[in-house]
């Protein structure tokens, strides 16, 4: 006799819960996402130590009749999917029928449902049926999971800490609520309201009630249709932050990961902001749902896009478009009062802890500021129309300028960075470079595996004027090199260049050398505590002005600092 037998149900359906169902975020996300596919426009979603208690979602949606409310617990249970062909044409979050099923079999379950003729109260413990009955007739369904995990004590070992099970959830009804600014979403834990937006349907009241008023007001929404739809909502630069959590991306409305995408909206705001800082963008992209494919990850959290490429370009170029009509220049603003500062943004303990009370108070001040949402100014100014007079030097760094009612401060050593990088670009990406021999040719040797690779990007390299070929088996000779390379410095940079090659051979060769054209700037560049006469002064403002991004050195940093008169004369007391 064989050794294999047939897993009976309970073991089966505990097993495949597994992969659905990890952490109380898991059972929120099937459950709201149920709630949407209901066509629910109000969602509450009720909490106690983090779901790790009682975990409760309530819906105003369609709910279900008596026979459906049971069945709704049994394994591939759907009334989503009615056939193969409807696989490839998925317009619903659900489709799978198993959520409910692994849910209930590793907790117990209280579904209340009625759909405006019959009401049922089910309730299931470990995967079995209880208890049928009639129910209040509230529209809608309500369900509650208690006792989450008791029969999985392995997995409940590895729930240590509820504040992060709920730092999870709240991340998670963040951004679904982005995603669906026309439901209302409420989240309580242990009593805490810790979101409520009204699903008005308005983006901008969404942010607001979301993060702050000063967010949503900066907030810039760009438009792409065709194939694939693109929608962006985005914040300049100023409002930046330290997580990369304030990027995210929904496909047919699907919060999904994408890291490509989360890159392509990196790279484009990279010019404006140092390395460790991240844009506020939301990305939304729908589409024919027969385009996409989302049923290649168990909690549908990848989804595999035809056209990728096309999408990140459109991205790159929405983005990086606002992003060069605008002026970047830091406004000073006096700390008076604390200013809402996009700090606030943070998913902190204070955020999480936030009491009802201040966000009646947020609330209110919405109703009251938003309502014109969509004609706040947003300034653009040109950057040629601006004239920068020069007054002094402050600490042998800084040039103070003036330019009208404003008092201008600029670091000098960036902006002669900002300077030099954009001249040695051009000289770099030029149809002409200028080449120079080298009286004595370098040589370089690599190993088997490397040397195969570098004779991948030879190509690449004499494209940018680096004149190198195969020289014997796994060496490398070079014989001219573009003036731009530095002297003495020759062989250094073609193995820096190499190597970057080499790890990233996707990657134009012009985006490796980014990196290098940043180096050199900065080496050629006047260094901080150098005293320099106002005519001097004028050249460098009158270089920085013409460069097609005044505001950042290459490395992101500010190069120009304003203070208002007004803001001058509030540190006065002169207006208040
Ligand atoms: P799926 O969402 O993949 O269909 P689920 O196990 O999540 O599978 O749900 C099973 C079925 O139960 C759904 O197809 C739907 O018909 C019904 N259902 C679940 N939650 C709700 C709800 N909140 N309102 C109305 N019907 C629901
Ligand atoms: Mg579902």
């Amino acid at each position: 006799m064989g050794k294999i037998q047939i897993l009976n149900q309970n073991l089966a359906n505990l097993i495949a819960a597994g992969e659905v169902v990890e952490r109380p975020l898991n059972v929120v996300k099937e459950l709201v996402e149920n709630s949407i596919d209901a066509q629910a426009t109000d969602i509450k979603v009720i909490l106690k130590n983090s779901g790790l208690d009682e975990l409760t979602v309530i819906d105003n949606g369609i709910g279900m009749d008596r026979s459906d409310a049971t069945l709704c617990f049994s394994a591939h249970a759907t009334s989503k999917l009615k056939d193969e062909t409807m696989l490839f044409n998925i317009a619903t979050l659900g489709f799978r029928g198993e959520a409910l099923n692994s849910i209930s079999s590793v907790s117990h379950v209280e579904l209340s449902t009625y759909n405006g003729t019959e009401s049922s109260k089910v309730v299931v413990a470990n995967g079995e049926i209880i208890e049928t009955q009639d129910a209040a007739a509230r529209k809608g369904t309500s369900i509650t999971v208690t006792k989450l995990f008791h029969n999985t004590p392995a997995r409940l070992k590895y729930i240590t800490n509820p504040y992060l099970e709920l730092t999870k959830i709240v991340d998670f009804i963040t951004k679904i609520a982005l995603a669906y600014p026309e439901i209302s979403f409420e989240l309580k834990n242990d009593s805490n309201q810790i979101i409520l937006t009204t699903g008005s349907g308005d983006i901008k009241r969404t942010i607001s009630s979301l993060y702050s008023l000063e967010l949503s007001k900066e907030v810039q929404t760009l438009n792409e249709t065709g194939e694939f739809n693109i929608t962006l909502h985005l914040a300049k630069p100023e409002f930046q932050r330290s997580s990369k959590n304030y990027i995210t991306v929904f496909i047919n409305n699907r919060v999904v990961n994408n890291s490509s995408i989360v890159k392509t909206v990196l790279n484009s705001y990279s010019p404006y902001m140092p390395k460790s800082r991240y844009p506020f963008c939301i990305v939304k992209i729908s589409t024919d749902p027969q385009l996409i494919d989302v049923n290649i990850h168990p909690n549908k959290l990848e989804v595999k896009l035809s056209k990728q490429n096309e999408i990140q370009l459109t991205i790159q170029k929405l983005i990086s478009e606002f992003l060069k009509n605008k002026e970047h220049i830091v406004n000073y603003k006096a700390p008076i009062q604390k200013s809402v500062e996009f700090e606030e943004l943070n998913l902190d303990r204070d955020y999480l802890k936030k009491q009802p009370e201040t966000f009646k108070y947020n609330q209110q001040v919405e109703n009251t500021v938003i309502k014109d949402s969509d004609n706040i100014e947003t300034h653009p100014t040109s950057k040629t129309s601006r004239i920068f007079n020069p007054i002094g030097q402050f600490a042998g760094t800084y040039i103070i300028a003036q330019d009208n009612d404003e008092l201008i401060l600029i670091d000098q050593h960036a902006a002669n960075e900002r300077v030099n990088y954009e001249k040695n670009k051009n000289l770099m990406t030029s149809q002409d470079i200028q080449t120079r021999e080298l009286l004595v040719p370098i040589t370089l040797t690599y190993n088997q595996s490397e040397a195969m690779q570098v004779k991948n990007v030879l190509n690449k390299l004499n494209e940018l004027k680096i004149e190198i070929s195969e020289f014997g088996i796994n060496d490398f000779v070079v014989r001219s090199v573009p003036n731009w390379l530095q002297h003495n410095y020759e062989k250094e940079c073609i193995e820096l260049i190499i190597e970057r090659a080499l790890n990233n051979s996707s990657i134009e060769i012009v985006d490796i050398l980014d990196e290098e054209i940043e180096m050199i700037s900065c080496k050629q560049s006047i260094k901080a505590n150098t005293k320099l006469s106002i005519l001097e002064m004028e050249s460098l403002i009158d270089e920085l002005l013409n460069c097609e991004n005044p505001y950042n050195c290459p490395h992101g940093r500010p190069v120009i600092v304003r203070f208002s008169k007004y803001e001058i004369e509030k540190l006065f007391k002169r207006v208040l």
